[in-house]
């Protein structure tokens, strides 16, 4: 869950860096506000020193869709290729649950999640990323079930194929009634929507910990990896949301922490950002902001841990 900005103090307002960030091979960035309008997050972004980047797309926790207009679209995409920033991520609003037993919860899901994905295709945003839902009132299995059919049935016409965009299934902490929770229930919604959507996977650093996975020594890493490669695939990994984690491993506690400052630590991610296998993919941290700079801090200590001969 990416953190609050409440207390950001907003780079919009700082002078713009008089050198340009240099690149890194690696595709690194974080979760960027949208307040003023999405296209600024784009700007944001590039000051923050990314190369990629995260959004919402509409308000997190708000029913409400977000219109986007031509103009604003239009500018995303000359700043992102102003900005060589690629590829674009948007996180879906938390409040759809295509598992969900309730019809009109359900009904709400399947048109917020429609929505998401038509801004998405506006924007020209490469990837979409879902949390598969909570199955709270039956069995995972039925759950899993749903949210492919809701998936599917929720983008219906709207010619995905065609587009660059895919959606990517998020793993989650594993609290009690939410999908996801393991790389194996990520690879079922994926096979499930095999010719049907554009589908590949999101991993995140901290739910990975949390769920139960062991990431902290080398032997751990090299098993859970593994163990990705066997399920998921560690090619259909695209974006692996970087974030350290305040919580126990096997905790099911979802509370991120700044890179290197939790029970993860640098070492985890040093591993991921060097891993030949992973190169293809985006690196991108969902941090608190708890002092003004920390999202910069953030993507600096990201970049710092690539291996120079590689970046
Ligand atoms: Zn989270
Ligand atoms: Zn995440």
């Amino acid at each position: 869950m990416p953190g609050s900005i409440a207390r950001e103090q907003d780079i919009l307002q700082l002078a713009p860096p008089k050198r340009p960030p240099r690149l890194s091979s690696r595709r690194i960035g974080i979760h960027t506000s949208v307040a003023g309008g999405v296209e600024n997050a784009a700007e944001r972004a590039y000051r923050l020193g990314c190369n990629t980047f995260q959004i919402f797309s509409s308000s997190p926790r708000q029913w409400a869709p977000y219109l986007l207009s031509r103009r604003q679209c239009d500018e995303m995409r000359r700043l992102r290729e102003q900005y060589d920033l690629k590829p674009l991520v948007i996180h879906t609003n938390y409040l759809v649950n295509l598992a969900a037993t309730n019809p009109l919860v359900l009904q709400k899901s399947m048109e917020a999640f429609r929505g998401e994905v038509e801004r998405a295709l506006a924007l020209g945003a490469e990837y979409l990323v879902l949390h598969p839902g909570s199955f709270r009132g039956r069995d995972r299995e039925a759950g899993l079930r749903q949210t492919a059919a809701a998936m599917a049935a929720a983008t219906e016409q709207l010619d995905l194929a065609r587009g660059s965009l895919t959606v990517l299934v998020e793993n989650t902490a594993g609290a009690e009634y939410s999908l996801g929770g393991s790389f194996e229930q990520v690879a079922e919604l994926l096979d499930r929507l095999q010719g049907v959507l554009p589908v590949a996977a999101c991993i995140d650093t901290c739910h990975m910990h949390v769920a139960g996975y062991d990431i902290v020594d080398v032997a751990g890493w090299r098993r859970t990896l593994g163990r990705l490669e066997a399920s998921v695939g560690l090619k259909n990994v695209r974006v692996w949301h970087c974030n350290d984690s305040k919580a126990a491993r096997g905790s099911r506690l979802d509370r991120h922490e700044h890179i290197g400052k939790g029970k993860i630590g640098f070492e985890t991610f040093r591993r991921l950002l060097n891993d030949s296998r992973l190169r293809h993919a985006a690196f991108i941290a969902e941090t608190p902001i708890d002092t003004p700079g920390d999202d910069q801090r953030n993507v600096a200590t990201l970049r710092r841990l690539v291996v120079a001969r590689d970046g």
